[in-house]
């Protein structure tokens, strides 16, 4: 999705900024929870899931998006329950 021409739907903003970034690390929680990917390094380690976050400079309003790769997961994943 861009944002180039997007609008902050909290205060209409223009000034939209975005990144991208993981969804754990380190001893914070790990948002999108099963949803990252396994790697096989010298250890077996797990590449958490990212979003991409979209910040309004004007009003802060912050949102995360779920990347595709983890979308696709959802349907089947345990964790992830329908509502
Ligand atoms: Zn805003």
């Amino acid at each position: 999705m861009k944002t180039e021409t997007a609008k902050c739907p909290e205060c209409g903003g223009e000034s939209l900024h975005e990144a991208t970034t993981s969804a754990g690390g380190g001893y914070g929680p790990d948002l999108l929870s099963g949803l990252g990917r396994w790697g096989l390094g010298g250890l077996i380690q797990v590449e958490m899931a990212k979003f991409r976050v979209v910040v309004c400079a004007a009003c802060g309003l912050t949102r995360f998006y779920a990347e595709e790769a983890a979308r696709a997961k959802l349907a089947t994943a345990d964790r992830w329950q329908r509502i």
